[in-house]
């Protein structure tokens, strides 16, 4: 009787380059194909309302490929921790194999299940599927963990190009047998009343396969300009792959080596290549600080900022969810967050701004609105990138440095063609108005069909006054032992 080697899927939906599948099918044994909806491990799988839907959508796909190939995918909910052994004693295999989390809830589950499994005499075995190189690789001189970006990607990089990814296995031996499992659609992990993802698929393919016609698109063309159109939220001048790498249905091993060979084949992306695999570096950067630093979701990583004093303001919290503050740059970001499940990041940088600095809201309430919004959410990225912006993060943007999100709209968006899109309301008013609507002449805002108050907010704060209170707030911080 063959034995089988589960392979346990987790934020890895994909077949190529998958460290986990590419060596049970060497063990030339049958397989087991296993998803489970273990949402009660915080951060090892993102289950925020936009997430779910890409999560629903991904799945399908890996199903798909995989009975392509001759496998099969069982879907089981509850804890892993106890879904992973049963399966493995009622199939009697002889190993689990799983490409590594590195969220702290992840971390001390796997642990205890290795023990478990490894006890029961199965072989557990855990790989690198999600980084181009795992926090204990990349160590400063003593040993140490780095805090600041720059030191650690010379580190990284001086370890040079991450292992050749390796191929997606053309046929499957499936392991025979009636496992059960549930089914997706019982996981309702669709929105239905209201269906608020509608929009969704208009801009978003989940899958590994549509993950791949991004990046193809991306190197073939915006690449070229990726240096100088990243900050232009009303360009299409970024990879937009942040869900597809969140959910793993494409490995950044072999976005690093197809992005290479892109710039081997036209060195004129060479500049843009390294800029956009200098974020694929940031990616790497936040995962080695959320692994050495495991209370960042919840502390701030300075604890100075302990002492600071945060105003709980919910109307204001509510209107900074729905777009509604009366600064255009900041709205436009929040309602494209809302319709498409993703925005753009010099918008997340001057809208997380914004909410910390302009109302005094702690970071950790838009840091958990992000998390249920976004289709890219993901622990260590969210977490550290609004402790970034808070200035209580590592290698972080000192708090003083406020955004102005007036100059910053008219910087990023200087034709005003982002902020039309997203807040139609006042697309009629001339550029020189478009960011600060309120200092338009009366006649002209209602040319433009605007009636501040009625048809699109007045400010929600004054932008001198709140920076000057946001500048005190941090005196508190800065006293701070
Ligand atoms: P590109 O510019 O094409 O970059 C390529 C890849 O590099 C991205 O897909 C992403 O994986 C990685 N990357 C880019 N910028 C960053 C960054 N600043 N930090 C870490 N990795 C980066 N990113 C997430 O993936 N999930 C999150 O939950 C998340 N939350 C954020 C919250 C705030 C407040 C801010 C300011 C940023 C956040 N980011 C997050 C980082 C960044 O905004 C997105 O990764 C980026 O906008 C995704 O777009 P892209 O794929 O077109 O990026």
């Amino acid at each position: 009787m063959p034995t089988p080697t589960i392979v346990w899927f987790r934020k890895d939906l994909r077949l190529s380059d998958n460290p986990a599948l590419h060596a049970a099918v060497a063990r030339a044994e049958p397989v087991l194909c296993l998803f489970v909806l273990d949402d009660a491990v915080d951060g090892a799988l993102p289950v925020g309302g936009a997430a779910k839907w890409w999560l629903h959508h991904s799945l399908t796909h890996l199903s798909r490929a995989l009975e392509e190939i001759g496998g099969r995918l069982i879907l089981r909910s509850g804890p892993a921790s106890k879904i992973v052994p049963d399966l493995a004693q009622e199939t009697g295999a002889g190993a689990v194999y799983w490409n590594r989390c590195y969220e702290p809830d992840a971390i001390a589950r796997d642990k205890a299940l290795k023990t478990d499994l490894n006890g029961a005499g199965v072989d557990a075995c855990s790989f690198n599927g999600s980084l181009l190189y795992e926090p204990w690789e990349v160590k400063t001189k003593a040993g140490g963990a780095f805090g600041v970006f720059t030191p650690f990607w010379k580190a990284e990089r001086a370890l040079g190009d991450p292992p050749a990814p390796v191929a997606a296995p053309k046929s499957l031996d499936t392991f025979a047998g009636d496992w059960g499992g549930e089914s997706l659609s019982d996981w309702n992990l669709l929105p239905t009343r209201p269906n608020w993802a509608k929009a969704f698929s208009d801009h978003w393919q989940p899958g590994e396969e549509g993950a791949r016609v991004r990046l193809g698109e991306f190197l073939d063309d915006v690449v070229a300009t990726y240096s100088d159109t990243r900050n232009s939220p009303a360009v299409d001048g970024t990879s937009r792959l942040s869900p597809h790498l969140a959910f793993g249905e494409l490995s950044p091993r072999e976005v690093w080596h197809l992005s290479l060979e892109e710039a081997r084949r036209s060195p004129s992306k060479e500049s843009g290549i390294w800029s956009f695999l200098r974020e694929i570096g940031w990616r790497d950067f936040n995962h080695n600080l959320l692994f050495n630093n495991p209370d960042i979701p919840a502390e701030n990583y300075n604890r100075k900022f302990d002492a600071f004093p945060w105003q709980k303001d919910d109307d204001a919290f509510d209107a900074w969810c729905r777009g509604r503050t009366g600064y255009p740059m900041v709205d436009a970001g929040m309602r494209e967050l809302w319709q498409t499940g993703f925005m753009h990041n010099r918008v997340r940088m001057v809208a997380a701004s914004f909410l910390i600095k302009h109302l005094l809201i702690d970071w950790r309430a838009g840091e958990a609105w992000f998390r249920d919004t976004l289709l890219d959410a993901d622990l260590a990225n969210n977490t550290t990138n609004w402790q970034w912006v808070a200035g209580s993060g590592a290698d972080a943007a000192p708090f003083f440095r406020i955004f102005n999100p007036i100059g910053q709209g008219e910087k990023f968006d200087p034709d005003g063609r982002y902020v039309r899109r997203w807040v139609p309301e006042i697309a009629d008013l001339p550029d020189k108005y478009l960011m600060k609507p309120w200092e338009a002449p009366e006649d002209m805002r209602r040319e433009a069909g605007i009636e501040l108050g009625e048809t699109y907010p007045r400010p929600l704060v004054d932008h001198a006054k709140a920076r000057a209170r946001a500048l005190e707030a941090y005196e508190e911080v800065k006293g701070a032992a």
